[in-house]
């Protein structure tokens, strides 16, 4: 543990910064931390190829299919390990602790949606040369962060016959990629004048995708017509299936080492899927738990935890009691205790302190890069509102917890009082009555196309996450 420092941060509260803690092995092991994490959001970049991928490796972990055992009406003892997908946008983990479910579980949950521009329902069009796709900005974006930039486009095409299409355009060295065009200085006056919430609309988001037009003088939106040959020589889609279509429009290019002394990650979708990758490698390191532990990741995050996949869904209550019937305990009462006596870490990334815009913050509570695993009593906007105000006494044992583990930690607020504010699904599962708290990795970049997290930080919240499985 390294010695206490002074500055005006909130280090009397940690142990200063992850760095000054790791020497020779431990420093290797926190290095090679982020080269599996760097590989994971590189590969995926939909809440559908980062459920996809953690079922394969869970499955590699023992992980079985609780849909399958279900159907086969297979019974669950401890020690036993399943997962369950919705849709296969979010995915529940559970590990079977020895003890009974009804004394609660501890959850870690996370999202592992992210902010980007996906395609309209009738997205395709040509103007002037031009093929382009028509999209609505997902999340809360800085639009004038999105021109100019390489983009790719991931993810499904659902044909009338139900098969699904998968589409990856962009991450290949040799792949093309695509973009949205911005305004050349020289011409820029008037948009140099504009307030930058407005500089760049929603709709003039447009992707560009092509300008070669078939043969054929006298034929209209030829170079559409182009594009639509391409998809359906590669992909076998008509311009109709993409109303059943779920095409993602995301930075094109592999996270990568950022810092002279490469002690960050600069990678897209940082929030959420640097909790989720942390709560699914603590979760893989846990073996014969006392009580049932949990990774939760979670869809539509990002636009208020709604729909079917979001948080507010019934999924995992649903999944609790399926578990729980397997296992031959199942009760409408004891699904209502294990639930309120459910401890859980609500996984989401917080701002640090960006010395480039020291004014919304507070510096005695922000978050600072390298310092640690972040917990944030509380978020909201306006006097608390909307947040999921942690107690004291959960505070007091999860300070515990990360002291014995030896796990460096601060505390975070999202910004000065009054200045904005944000959420997250704390506030969902703190409705069954159990104990909540946010915590995670605090980000440079929060929500722009390449955000930027310290290896340190997210080493040490996988370290926290798991002592919280082990313990809390
Ligand atoms: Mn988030
Ligand atoms: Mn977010």
């Amino acid at each position: 543990m390294a010695s206490k420092q002074n500055d005006n941060s909130n280090l009397e509260k940690s142990y200063g910064y992850v760095w000054d803690k790791y020497r020779g092995k431990e420093l290797e092991d926190l290095f090679a931390f982020s080269e599996g994490y760097k590989d994971f959001i590189s590969k995926c970049k939909t809440e559908r190829e980062c459920v996809a991928e953690f079922i394969s490796l869970a499955q590699k972990n023992g992980y079985r299919d609780l849909a399958t055992l279900i159907e086969q009406g297979q019974p669950l003892k401890a020690g036993d390990k399943v997962y369950a997908s919705n849709a296969g946008k979010t995915l529940a983990l559970f590990n079977i602790g020895s003890q009974a479910m009804e004394k609660g579980l501890r959850i870690i949950g996370a999202h592992v949606d992210s902010p980007r521009l996906d395609l309209k329902q009738n997205p395709l069009y040509e103007d002037s040369g031009l093929a382009l796709f028509k999209t609505h900005y997902y999340g809360g974006v800085k639009k004038y962060q999105w021109v100019t930039l390489p983009l790719a486009i991931h993810g499904v095409v659902i044909k009338k016959d139900g098969t699904l299409v998968d589409i990856v355009i962009g991450e290949d060295e040799d792949d093309p990629v695509v973009g949205v065009t911005d305004l050349l200085i020289h011409l820029a006056s008037d948009q140099m004048d504009k307030k930058l919430s407005n500089a760049i609309e929603g709709e003039d988001l447009n992707i560009s995708i092509g300008s070669i037009p078939v043969d054929g003088k006298e034929e209209k939106d030829r170079v559409k017509k182009n594009i639509l040959r391409l998809l359906h020589e590669k992909y076998d889609i008509t311009e109709e299936d993409f109303v059943s279509a779920e095409l993602e429009i995301v930075p094109a290019g592999r996270a990568r080492d950022y810092g002279l002394d490469r002690s960050m990650v600069m990678g897209y979708g940082h929030d959420d899927r640097v909790c989720a990758y942390t709560a699914f490698e603590a979760l893989m390191n846990i073996e014969n738990p006392d009580k049932t532990c949990v990774a939760l990741m979670v869809d539509k995050e990002e636009i208020g935890s709604v729909g079917a996949t979001g948080m507010t869904s019934r999924f995992f209550e649903n999944t609790v009691a399926e578990i729980m019937n397997l296992l031959g305990d199942y009760s409408g009462l004891k699904l209502r205790r294990s639930l309120a006596k459910s401890k859980m870490l609500s996984g989401d990334v917080s701002a640090a302190f960006d010395p480039n815009f020291p004014s919304v913050m507070e510096s005695r509570n922000s978050a600072y890069l390298g310092k640690g695993l972040a917990f944030n009593k509380y978020t909201g906007v306006r006097g608390k509102s909307g947040s999921n105000d942690a107690n004291p006494e959960f505070i007091a044992q999860l300070r515990a917890i990360m002291e014995k583990h030896h796990v460096t930690w601060q505390t975070a607020e999202l910004g000065k009082v009054d200045q904005g504010g944000g959420g997250t699904i704390a506030y969902i599962l703190a409705e069954y009555g159990m104990d909540v708290i946010d915590c995670g990795v605090p980000l440079l970049n929060m929500h722009a196309p390449w955000e930027v997290a310290s290896k340190a930080d997210i080493y040490e919240t996988m370290k926290g996450y798991r002592a919280f499985l082990q313990e809390a």
